[in-house]
């Protein structure tokens, strides 16, 4: 039985025992009648007894019928009915009845038990009456499979052993072999570690309790720890079974990072955890998997033998794999003959899991609002610029800003058919999320390599933009719109001359060494390993790269000036161009 069965049933008897007192109180329900009539059927000597209990009197007249009186303070009354001859019974004034003494006296405690329960079940999101330390895990068998996994075929091979594990345990250490106890799924978010941790536990048909590592850590000191105790004592029960916790970088932050006291209350889930760990043998079923995107912030211990020891790697998938996701994720839906999967793969490098399943739903969901019977692939295209860019805002533009943006697109799309860059897949000047405009590529194939002729191209590419505002318009006419662009530019040169060795008036090494994750492709800071004369060439040299790139810019729109103009006059009417389109024009 669960606590909230127990509540009903106490209301139920509380409610039953008031209710059993009323009946018997309407048993003897007699008639209330006022002390007017009472004192007139005194008078008219139909009143046979009365038994009086302070003020209230219950009068019983000839034909054994009973009065309820209530009597005012009257000294004469008693005179009156001696005179009369009634009988007289009189009783101490009744008290409050002994349920109601009870109730008053207990109600304090009672108030206090239930704000107590109430806020303990809210601690635990509704787990009864046991502890804040219950806990919150989530607990099922998974209905995924390796199937439903795509495009990251490595890591899945990887945990393979793992399900064999699970279904046989005994194949395994009958050798002696040695199983992880715990594997860390390392990734950025939406590659689909949560999604491949299910698919173990699916394939092997063994209960899944998952829980998040942010979910240990409160303010009370204790409870972290008490969670991750009885997380275990709930796995142990329900062995062969996989434990996942996503974030473990919530929990498992190196020791020393937190201040005070939530520092010491992470320490002791983090210890607790090792105890846990440590506690268990593998054999008896318990695999351990936790997610994180940030290894490089975990605490060295949770990384120790016998701990999680082993990693695997979930990557964003290449072009074939984006093309198998996309797959999984349009099997149950209905594709109009033109939807390429293969040519949104190609369109989406970089893109997660997650965010390709999120384009084929909102596909489905474009589609299904134009009341269409298929997918098209125009719709797909609709759901990633969506999903790139935000919803079209529907915003008033004034005509001046339009034609400033169609001739900024117009300039990134000019320069971007004629550099040796990613071929322009499309421009548009309608305003998406902070975007007013938007000129995109289709990549060839997913890239590896960047050559120097590639990235001047990109640099080249984004300059366009502004130097095609400049042209048209004049210096004092450029807008605040080629921002973004700035920014990208500063950073592809400062990584071609700090990282790249590509700037020829520099000694070939990289400068100022980087702290960050490779394969995160992220950046976190920069150390300074170079002199102050080194940073000056090095500023030079940026510098260097740009000009160059924007006096061939201007040259080359500048030479066009009339092919820009009917670029922007396509863009103005349409709103949306395609590379193609922009290509007829350039080289008509
Ligand atoms: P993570 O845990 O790495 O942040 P999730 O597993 O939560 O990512 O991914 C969210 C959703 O995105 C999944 O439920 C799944 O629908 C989809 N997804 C992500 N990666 C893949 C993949 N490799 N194959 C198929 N679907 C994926
Ligand atoms: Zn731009």
């Amino acid at each position: 039985m669960n606590y909230r069965n127990q509540y009903v049933i106490i209301v139920i008897i509380v409610l039953g025992f008031f209710m059993f007192q009323g009946f018997f109180d309407k048993q003897s329900a007699e008639k209330n009648i006022s002390y007017t009539e009472f004192l007139a059927m005194v008078n008219n000597e139909s009143v046979g007894e009365v038994v009086i209990q302070g003020q209230e009197l219950l009068a019983t007249d000839l034909n054994h019928v009973r009065f309820k009186v209530y009597a005012p303070q009257d000294a004469d009354m008693i005179n009156i009915l001696r005179q009369k001859g009634v009988v007289i019974t009189a009783k101490p004034p009744a008290g409050t009845p002994w349920y109601v003494a009870v109730l008053f006296s207990w109600l304090p405690i009672l108030l206090i038990v239930g704000v107590w329960i109430f806020f303990m079940r809210r601690a635990q999101g509704g787990g009864g009456l046991g502890s804040f330390t219950k806990s919150k895990a989530r607990r099922e068998i998974p209905e995924a499979r390796f199937t439903d996994v795509a495009g990251i075929d490595e890591a899945v091979e990887e945990v393979k052993e793992i399900v064999e594990f699970l279904e046989d345990p005994f194949k395994f250490t009958r050798l002696g072999a040695k199983i992880p106890k715990g594997v860390l799924l390392v990734g950025l978010p939406g590659t689909g570690k949560t999604l491949l941790a299910r698919a173990i536990a699916g394939e092997a048909g063994v209960q899944f309790f998952s829980i998040s590592g942010s979910e240990f850590v409160e303010m009370y000191v204790g409870v972290g720890a008490g969670r991750v105790r009885d997380l275990f004592a709930q796995a142990k029960k329900n062995l062969p079974c996989i434990i996942f916790i996503d974030e473990i970088d919530a929990m498992g932050k190196s020791r020393g990072a937190g201040v005070g006291q939530t520092h010491n209350e992470g320490e002791q889930t983090l210890n607790q955890l090792f105890v846990e760990m440590d506690g268990f043998e593998v054999n008896q079923g318990i695999i351990l998997l936790a997610a994180t995107n940030r290894p490089d912030t975990l605490d060295p211990a949770l990384l120790r033998p016998g701990r999680f020891d082993r990693h695997i790697e979930v990557p964003l998938a290449d072009k074939n794999g984006r093309k198998k996701i996309l797959q999984v994720h349009t099997r149950d839906k209905k594709l109009s003959k033109d939807v390429s999967l293969d040519e949104i793969a190609r369109a989406t490098p970089h893109y997660s899991g997650a965010r390709l399943e999120k384009i084929a739903n909102e596909a489905a969901i474009l589609a299904a609002r134009e009341g269409k019977d298929f997918i098209e692939m125009k719709d797909f295209w609709h759901a990633k610029d969506r999903e790139d860019m935000g919803i079209e805002r529907h915003m008033q533009v004034s005509d001046k800003e339009r034609e400033i943006t169609a001739c900024h697109e117009a300039g990134h799309a000019l320069v971007g058919v004629l550099v040796p860059g990613n071929p322009v897949n499309k421009v548009s000047i309608i305003p998406r999320g902070r975007a007013m405009g938007v000129t995109s590529f289709l990549p060839i194939e997913d890239q590896y390599f960047f050559t120097k002729e590639f990235l001047l191209a990109e640099i080249k590419m984004l300059l366009g933009g502004r130097i095609a505002e400049e042209i048209a318009f004049g210096k004092n006419f450029i807008t605040t719109g080629a921002q973004g662009d700035l920014r990208v530019v500063t950073k592809t040169v400062r990584q071609m001359v700090c990282d790249l060795g590509m700037a020829d008036s520099l000694p070939l090494r990289s400068f100022g060494e980087r702290h960050d994750l490779v394969f995160l492709g992220r950046e976190l800071g920069r150390n300074r390993d170079y002199g102050e004369n080194l940073a000056n060439e090095i500023d030079k040299a940026c510098q260097e790269i740009i000009d160059d790139c924007a006096k061939e810019v201007w040259k080359m729109i500048n030479e066009r000036k009339e092919t820009l103009n009917e670029i922007t006059r396509l863009l103005l009417e349409k709103e949306t161009i395609l590379g193609e389109d922009v290509k007829v024009i350039v080289f008509k």
